[in-house]
């Protein structure tokens, strides 16, 4: 997939005027977001869980390198391979290695992010290996030629009528507005694909190191028909997707779908614990596991390595104002929203995506959504700061933060920045009481928005005047009181 982080501000500036876009996005996030808040209500203590859920994610960081090992050694008991990739197009070497070894020709793919952010279904393809996407939404994507806009729902960028019509372009299916008549089409579309797979590729939810366990969850059964159905299976993951315990899991478990999907729990909890024992009928003959690093560990090593305890559940992409007015191709690359404004910068390089870490308003509602409670905003704050070291920003925008500095740092510099900004935008606001044109680096204000001018007297001002007002007031009537005493 191209990388275009570093074009998000022209990237926004089409979402914004796309009409459709703006129609799916406000269905989807808000539907994501109301489910999230009623299922967390439904727990006895939010509050608590959440900082269980903390909690077992640090222990996984603090722990990695060894329940990695702890991982491999039992995956591998069970009769699994474990393959290390430093980087992504490792991890694709690797796997297309053994899709030779093993005469792969067909593919079928749960849904994983981790595989978009290695590129792994154009590698193969360029190997010439058929690969599908078996989840819904992503293989409407694939049938398109587009790629997720969010880490959770797909195709979050889509309406039904748009789903409708590729499927009627790509498959020829009778157009309908029917959710369940184009789900009810693609499986049995999906299901000879699932047949016809020599091997089955899914990402990991989580890894449980103490039993040498992947979980995934879903919805559709999808990612247990590929990843079983075929005689092999290969799960990729990020190296921080390992816990320690089941305990840790159980407690994971509560959070993931409630904050995902707004659900209890997610339809279909798939356990895979190796290949197929000899006396088993069902389930693939041979077991790969990917462990990718691409960047973590010097991640993990720095001040951001509380990004690594994301369980990518969206729940802030859906939260955040931003997310929902752009949607996530403006983000221009896998992981968009405000956990990929900090993931992005920090796997892609920082001048790669410069324009990520200001995509917030920083009005903290993706901590407040956060299961795992991961300081966005603060890891925002300090990514602004490496830019500024970086030598980000032009003079102008340094000028104005050192005018900034001082007025902060002096209350009458304070008060006469105030007076003097009042009367000019009061003056540019006229009769209308509305700025709709500021000049220079500010019309990037007014080229979508209003600017309201500033107060006639400021909040200090007027709450000076009040107290003065209310001394006078208390001064009389104790006065009145002492002169009833007399
Ligand atoms: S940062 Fe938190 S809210 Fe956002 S995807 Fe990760 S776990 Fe979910």
């Amino acid at each position: 997939m191209e990388v275009t982080s570093a074009q998000f501000y022209p990237n926004a500036v089409i979402a914004i005027h796309d009409i459709q876009l703006q129609t799916a996005l406000d269905r989807g996030t808000t539907r994501a977001s109301a489910g999230r808040v009623n299922m967390m209500g439904e727990t006895t203590d939010a509050l608590a869980l959440r900082a269980q859920a903390r909690a077992a994610r640090e222990r996984a960081l603090n722990n990695l390198p060894e329940l990695l090992e702890q991982l491999e050694a039992n995956v591998t008991r069970l009769g699994g391979v474990v393959l290390w990739a430093r980087t992504g197009a490792e991890a694709n070497h690797l796997i297309a290695e053994l899709c030779e070894s093993n005469q792969v020709k067909r593919i079928t793919k749960g849904k994983s992010m981790v595989t978009e952010e290695t590129g792994l279904n154009e590698a193969l393809q360029a190997r010439g290996i058929e690969i599908n996407e078996s989840d819904l939404g992503e293989y409407i994507l694939q049938l398109r030629g587009d790629h997720p806009s969010h880490i959770v729902t797909p195709m979050i960028h889509m309406t039904s009528e748009q789903t409708a019509q590729t499927l009627h372009a790509k498959l020829g299916m009778p157009m309908t507005d029917s959710p369940e008549e184009m789900t009810r089409f693609v499986r049995g579309v999906m299901r000879e694909k699932y047949l016809e797979a020599d091997l089955g590729i899914s990402g990991v939810n989580f890894a449980i190191a103490e039993s040498g366990t992947i979980i995934t969850v879903e919805n559709e059964g999808n990612n247990r028909l590929s990843c079983n159905t075929p005689r092999i299976h290969v799960a990729v993951m990020g190296i921080e997707k390992v816990l320690a315990t089941w305990e840790d899991w159980v407690t994971l478990a509560q959070l993931l779908p409630r904050s995902a999907t707004g659900q209890r729990m997610n339809v279909y909890t798939n356990l895979f614990t190796g290949p197929k024992r000899p006396a088993e009928q069902d389930g693939p003959e041979k077991f790969y596991l990917v462990i990718l690093d691409n960047g973590r560990s010097k991640i993990l090593a720095g001040e951001y390595a509380e990004s690594l305890a994301c369980i990518r559940c969206g729940a802030c992409l859906n939260a955040c104002p931003v997310y929902q007015n752009v949607g996530g191709h403006a983000y221009g690359w896998v992981y968009p929203g405000p956990i990929g404004s900090i993931v992005s910068p920090l796997l892609l390089g920082v001048t790669a995506a410069p324009m990520l870490p200001h995509a917030s308003t920083l009005c903290g509602a993706c901590q407040q959504a956060c299961p795992v409670d991961i300081a966005i905003p603060e890891m925002l704050l300090k990514l602004r700061r490496d830019l500024v070291q970086q030598g980000d920003g032009g003079w102008g925008w340094k000028l104005s933060m050192r005018l900034w500095q001082l007025g902060m740092q002096s209350p009458a510099l304070y008060r006469f920045g105030g007076a003097l900004a009042s009367l000019a935008t009061r003056a540019l606001a006229g009769r209308s009481g509305k700025i709709t044109w500021l000049p220079g680096i500010l019309g990037g204000w007014t080229r979508n928005r209003d600017f309201a001018p500033f107060a006639a007297r400021s909040f200090r001002a007027r709450y000076a005047k009040k107290a003065a007002g209310r001394v006078v007031a208390l001064e009389s009537s104790t006065e009145h009181k002492t002169g009833d005493i007399r």
